[in-house]
């Protein structure tokens, strides 16, 4: 089985080279590691390559986070990622969220991540890369801006917004990916269910926690678990259609 995790935070992993000797193990060939600020996208860019393993190769992504533009440095920001733009497989992770309680009510908030994401996703339509987006508590602005925007690759990475949502995303022939959270996310599942097989790609967000569990890329055995079993295939089908999705979006 190839597998491939589109959707890491590798600089925040401990032990970072035993995980990825297991990842390895488990037939991750390809891992794509997402930039959310200055200091992650410094590293994303200039040491995460040094991990690749016999097998198994780094991809780098820069973005900047919702949750974590600074309002001072976005420029500064926005044009570090454009001028490295030949180096990176991917826009990411960029997008909406208006989940935290300090943004929820605060326009001001909201309205400098949507000038951010826009800048974003006209870099990357500039440079016809990929985007992975980030959407929580803001499907629908998100979904919209995308479209708007008209970047032709996107992948809506966890997503868990309506079906109406959904639908709109998929019928511009976007992806959404797919993480061990469908081992008890109901929003997470349903969008599952509803997404043809060769629209889901597979990830961890590593090192994220999924209830207690901090996460590391083998976990994508875990996506691909649920996945299979939600879609109703053998283990090695889905594999193997995740995988090439996955290569036709970022061009591996
Ligand atoms: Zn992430």
């Amino acid at each position: 089985m190839e597998l491939i995790d589109t959707h890491t935070h590798l600089e925040s992993i401990e032990q970072i080279d035993e995980a990825l000797i297991r990842a390895e193990q488990v037939g991750i060939t390809k891992i794509i590691t997402m930039g959310v600020d200055q200091k992650s996208n410094l590293w994303v860019l200039n040491e995460s390559t040094q991990h690749t393993r016999p097998n198994l190769k780094i991809y780098p992504s820069l973005g900047i986070h919702p949750g974590w533009i600074d309002e001072q440095r976005v420029d500064v920001d926005l044009k570090f990622i454009e001028e490295n733009i030949d180096q990176i497989i991917a826009v990411g992770e960029i997008g909406l969220d208006y989940w935290y309680k300090a943004v929820r009510k605060d326009e001001q908030k909201k309205n400098l991540q949507r000038q951010t994401f826009r800048r974003l996703l006209e870099i990357a339509k500039k440079h016809k890369k990929p985007v992975s987006i980030h959407s929580r508590g803001a499907w629908t602005d998100c979904v919209d801006t995308v479209i708007e925007i008209g970047v032709k690759k996107a992948v809506f990475h966890w997503f868990t917004g309506s079906l109406n949502d959904l639908n709109k995303l998929l019928d511009k022939g976007y992806y959404v990916s797919a993480t061990p959270a469908l081992s008890y996310s109901k929003e997470h599942i349903s969008i599952i269910e509803n997404t043809p097989l060769d629209r889901i790609l597979l990830e961890t967000d590593s090192p994220v926690t999924y209830q207690g569990e901090t996460s590391e890329p083998s976990h994508v055995l875990k996506a691909l678990h649920y996945v299979a079993e939600l879609k109703k295939e053998k283990e090695e089908t889905a594999a193997q259609i995740t995988t090439e999705n996955a290569k036709r979006i970022f061009g591996f």
